[in-house]
């Protein structure tokens, strides 16, 4: 059984002080601000003494919160701005217990311009990241308004009080999304882009517009990250992916079966054309998408150059041999029944994954078994709390 988690160092409440908009220390305990880059490429404040820091915008969320984890451990610091409407209250808490450091957080919407202000103005921030959006496809098709106004919207207002505050460099969460129903496999990053869903069309939008703005400006140095599928957790199975309702995602659905709260995986359709007739995703371990975020923000900061590249592994997985990974990870098999095809769904998607290897040195280096191994790991624990 996993040990208790150690939280009772006076903080476990730091959650309220959210109320007053922004909980945890004061940033960057434990770690030399010397060993932050800083803004000494092609953006403003250069020659600034002060220790840099990077804002990570839904920082407490999925891949944010891994992201921070591989972040400190680079030798950055890092700041979280989350609204928290996809991600448990003590998230920051954990993010502590792994890093061993006071996390900075401030509690509110990414389309606040003052609450940007203000961050901006408390800390020296050197480079954002912005995670925060709302991701589910599904959803989207219902709501499209609020995809549209959270999603570009968020990526506006940041952009705007980044370039008050004179700081240019972004890192962009982006998705294979953008490439529709690729043509060619695996697909590199000059594949034509498209969209099939609302969710699907500001991911492209947004690319578009970050090519619009970086045109713009020669201080704007932005690199988009075009995830594949993320997977796992930290090996510390304290943070992971935790879906606060429907788990649309094939892995989250299957960690459900596993833990009993559903009955058996639908299988969307056993006649596509693949090998076994079940879909085929490029499953990426989820602290591998966040190293390549330290190495793509390291790229940034070096050269200035902005950047578009694939994180993805290069291998494809079908929906059955994911299940399978994942049965050996929890040790029994796990059930399925074959579905309907899912409206929108493509037959497979691999990832090209030379472009980051050559430009930012990155590989994938975790396989589907330690990705199912982790998720089981961080699903069963946080089950007991
Ligand atoms: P997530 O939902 O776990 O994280 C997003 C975080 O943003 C959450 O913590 C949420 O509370 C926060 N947030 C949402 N709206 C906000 C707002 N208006 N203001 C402030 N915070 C807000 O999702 P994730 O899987 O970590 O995804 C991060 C990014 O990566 C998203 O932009 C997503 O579209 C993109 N992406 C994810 C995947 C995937 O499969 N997980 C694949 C490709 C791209
Ligand atoms: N899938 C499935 N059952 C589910 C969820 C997903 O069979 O409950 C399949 C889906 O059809 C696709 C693969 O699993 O072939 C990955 O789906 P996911 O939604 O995780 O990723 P995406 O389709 O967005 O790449």
């Amino acid at each position: 059984p996993p040990p208790p988690l150690p939280l009772a160092r006076g903080r476990r409440r730091r959650g309220r002080a959210g109320r007053r908009g922004i909980s945890g220390g004061t940033g960057g305990g434990g770690v030399d601000p010397a060993a932050v880059p800083g803004h000494s490429g092609r953006g403003t404040r250069t020659g600034d003494a002060m220790g840099q820091t990077v804002l990570l915008t839904g920082g407490a969320g999925y891949i944010g919160s891994h992201t921070f984890v591989a972040l400190r451990a680079a030798g950055h610091d890092a700041v979280i701005l989350d609204n928290f409407s996809n991600a448990r209250g003590d998230v920051p808490d954990r993010l502590e217990v792994i890093t061993g450091a006071p996390v900075r957080v401030y509690r509110g919407d990414v389309r606040d311009a003052a609450l940007l202000a203000r961050i901006f103005a408390e800390n020296a921030i050197g480079a954002a990241i912005h995670f925060a959006a709302l991701k589910a496809a599904g959803e989207s098709v219902e709501k499209p308004l609020d995809y549209i106004d959270v999603n570009l919207g968020g990526l506006t207002a940041l952009l705007k009080a980044m370039r008050e505050a004179g700081c240019f460099r972004l890192v962009f969460s982006s998705s294979a999304t953008v490439y529709g129903t690729p043509e060619v496999l695996p697909v590199p990053e000059t594949a034509p882009r498209g969209y099939a869903n609302p969710y699907g069309f500001t991911k492209l939008a947004c690319e578009q517009i970050l090519e619009q703005v970086g045109a713009s400006d020669p201080r704007w140095a932005i690199a988009t990250l075009r995830y594949f599928n993320p997977v796992g957790a930290h090996a510390s199975a304290l943070i992971g992916e935790d879906p606060q309702d429907f788990p649309n995602n094939l892995v989250p659905f299957v960690a459900e079966v596993a833990l009993g709260k559903r009955a058996a995986l639908n299988v969307f359709g056993d006649d596509w054309p693949t090998r076994d007739g079940t879909g085929v995703r490029d499953y990426i371990h989820v602290e591998d998408l966040a190293r390549g975020h330290v190495m793509s923000l390291g790229h940034l900061i070096a050269t200035g150059q902005s950047h578009t590249v694939n994180l993805g592994t290069g291998r494809g997985y079908s929906v059955l041999e994911m299940l399978a990974a994942y049965s050996r990870a929890v040790g029994r098999e796990l059930p399925h029944v074959v579905a309907p095809r899912r409206a929108g769904d493509v037959a497979e998607v691999v990832a090209d994954p030379s472009k980051a290897a050559a430009l930012l040195g990155f590989r994938a280096e975790k396989g589907v078994d330690e990705m199912c191994a982790s998720s089981w790991a961080f699903v069963s624990r946080r089950r007991n709390g």
